[in-house]
């Protein structure tokens, strides 16, 4: 039986403890794909379960993770075979279910999708959940009406995961986009990834009135709280608000006044539950649509062994772009 190395999670009285493990294949849980699996990343969400800042994981013991690219190492489903190559994204990994930080994994056949034939299995980990995201927030602004010529466009939390793989997919499909950022020092590296403008998050800040000056035809937020009422007072006529994340805060402090005096739409993106369909599509687009150089701009590489130095790193916002994790 073949050994390998995981990240376990365990809790007790005195609260959570993490550390590396040796498991067995036999140890993993049920599921009818078996995956070696090659790389991993680190996302907010992953910060937020490696330093019990947010209970996050919801089943213990768990090897946390929520997303993992790999190869088939043995299928009891017809839809896969031995050798192909694919990769997972939420289904409640590294939540519920062994996630990403092994070099083993077995999941659900529903829960693989196949790894584009473009990208190496690590740019799929350089776009991972965030990245996957951010392209299930553009496939909302576009399902909404709101193109490249329908106006500028915002995203928030610019210089993160969600912010600059939006930034780079936006540009590509020709929109013009405004970048907010806390870390304005990092001004270049967004220009470099195609944004047009960058502003200061502290322009979003503030306590939000009902409406603003109208500003932008559409906006991608990671942020939340005043930030995301704050976009919302400023959205074109019309216009529409691809609402993923939370780094500001849970709350929403807004006012009914964008929706029905500018017909405003809020738009939730949520990535875990997104159906198969969704997924698809949202791979195939990052293939065509994701600047290869700008996702290679934006992403550092680490050992896997270094990611619970990473976890305080994220939520405290200092990790630029994008981290690819190995595991072997
Ligand atoms: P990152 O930490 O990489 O990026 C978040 C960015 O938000 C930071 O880099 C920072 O950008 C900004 N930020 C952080 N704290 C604050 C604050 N207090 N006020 C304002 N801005 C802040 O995280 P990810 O990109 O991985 O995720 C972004 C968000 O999206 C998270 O909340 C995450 O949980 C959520 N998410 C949701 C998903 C879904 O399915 N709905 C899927 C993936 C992510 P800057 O320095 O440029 O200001």
């Amino acid at each position: 039986m073949q050994r390998f190395k995981a990240l376990l999670a365990t809790r007790a009285d005195a609260g959570q403890s993490i550390a590396w493990t040796e498991l067995a294949e036999s140890d993993l849980m049920e599921g009818d794909v078996t995956v070696r699996v090659s790389h991993s990343t680190i996302n907010y969400k992953d910060g937020l379960a490696l330093t019990g800042k947010a209970p996050v994981i919801r089943r213990w013991p768990m090897i946390p993770g929520i997303d993992l690219a790999g190869t088939v190492a043995a299928s009891g489903s017809p839809e896969f075979k031995a050798g192909e190559e694919v990769v997972v994204n939420g289904w409640g990994l590294g939540e519920t279910h062994y996630g990403g930080y092994a070099q083993m994994a077995r999941v659900k056949a529903d829960w693989l999708v196949r790894k584009p034939a473009e990208l190496t299995p690590a740019e799929t980990m350089a776009i991972g959940t965030a990245g996957y995201t951010a392209m299930l927030c553009v496939l909302a602004l576009e399902r909404h009406g709101v193109g490249p010529k329908s106006g500028p466009v915002l995203v928030t939390g610019a210089a993160g995961g969600v912010g600059s793989v939006a930034i780079a997919l936006l540009a590509k499909l020709g929109y013009q986009v405004t970048a907010s950022t806390g870390r304005t020092t990092e001004a270049d590296y967004l220009k470099g990834l195609g944004a047009a403008e960058v502003i200061d998050r502290a322009e979003l800040a503030g306590k939000p009135r009902p409406l603003n000056r109208e500003r932008w035809a559409g906006a991608i937020d990671a942020v939340g709280s005043a930030t995301l009422a704050n976009v919302l007072s400023m959205i074109r006529y019309g216009g529409t608000v691809a609402a993923c994340g939370l780094a500001g805060g849970m709350d929403l402090p807004a006012s009914v006044a964008p929706f029905i005096l500018r017909g405003v739409t809020l738009a939730g993106i949520d990535s875990v539950m997104a159906p198969k369909a969704a997924r698809v599509e949202a791979w195939s687009r990052l293939a065509r649509d994701l600047d290869r150089a700008r996702l290679a701009a934006m992403t550092e590489t680490r050992p896997a062994s270094d990611v619970m130095a990473l976890a305080p790193d994220i939520l405290a916002g200092k990790v630029r772009g994008r981290i690819v994790l190995t595991l072997n």
